[in-house]
């Protein structure tokens, strides 16, 4: 049995965009491409961010592509006790550690090593990184080695203000969610070693990771919520589909261009080729997506 496992884990600070919509349709290929299950989770950890409709929205835009997901959704939002083990366990193995330094102490600085206990609970839960260096792989992008002191330094995993981390939370959950494959783009990269930092601490088997190249605007900014990339339409789906597949650097023939989306899934899935993104980390986005 094939035991590939892949998921697209939107933030539903808003609608989906070109950019997201090419996270979703990466992750989804190659799953399907792998025979494999694609899995779609709401990352809803941080309701001061989030937009009450995105959820809906970015689910019935999914659906309107095409890109039906395998099982239920699930929610973070509904997974406070999974985090909560885990950072408990952490915390008794001595990785994790309560820190009230706020950010003017730190100053621009990153954390080392377990502070002065606080007194209150008006405090973070940091990782306590460990020193060395980490060669990461990556299916698609140059190995990269990270001195885990001059660069990662102990991050929080679990906020001031009581939100979860999104470093711990994804951590958990692709592993609960026995995710063997991650497909995203290319500015989470830098994440991944502290995702597998926490994934050694708690004994979790490390996904193998690709990051694909992120679309830009003219301007080289990436499309983005914060930068307030177009949301997609449920028209022009087809269109807006085979635009994301040329993007993905997948050639698919014209006359798709037109066809219901479940033609150009059908055909995209048959003939994906990952490589074809290989070594790259940026793409301009096609003119219709941009803002500029
Ligand atoms: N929720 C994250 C985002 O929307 C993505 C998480 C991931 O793919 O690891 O940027």
């Amino acid at each position: 049995m094939n035991n590939y496992v892949g998921r697209f884990a939107p933030s539903p600070t808003g609608p989906l965009h070109f950019g997201s919509l090419l996270a979703a349709l990466a992750s989804y290929l190659d799953a399907r491409h792998h025979r494999g299950q694609w899995l779609v989770r709401i990352e809803d950890l941080d309701p001061p961010r989030e937009d009450p409709t995105a959820t809906d929205s970015i689910l019935s835009i999914l659906d309107t592509y095409g890109l039906h997901w395998d099982g239920d959704v699930v929610y973070q939002s509904q997974r406070s006790e999974l985090y909560q083990a885990a950072l408990e366990h952490l915390r008794d193995q001595g990785d994790a550690f309560p820190c009230a330094c706020s950010r003017k102490q730190l100053a621009g600085q990153l954390h080392h090593g377990v502070c002065a206990t606080p007194s209150n609970s008006d405090h973070a839960w940091r990782f306590l990184c460990p020193t060395g260096d980490i060669t990461l792989t990556d299916g698609l992008q140059d190995d990269h080695c990270y001195n885990l002191a001059d660069e990662i330094g102990d991050f929080v995993i679990r906020r001031r203000d009581s939100l979860w981390s999104y470093q711990l939370a994804v951590v958990v959950d692709d592993a609960a969610q026995n995710i063997t494959h991650v497909v995203r783009g290319i500015d989470l990269i830098d994440s991944t070693v502290r995702q597998y930092l926490i994934q050694n601490a708690l004994n979790l088997p490390v996904p193998a990771y690709s990051h694909f190249p992120v679309a830009v605007e003219t301007n080289g900014q990436k499309l983005s919520k914060q930068n307030l990339a177009l949301p997609l339409s449920a028209a022009h789906a087809s269109d807006t589909l085979w635009q994301a597949l040329q993007w993905l650097r997948q050639s698919p023939p014209d006359e798709l261009r037109t066809e219901p989306v479940s033609k150009l899934l059908t055909w995209a899935t048959e003939h994906w080729q990952i490589e074809a993104l290989r070594g790259l980390r940026s793409l301009p986005a096609p003119a219709p997506f941009q803002r500029t």
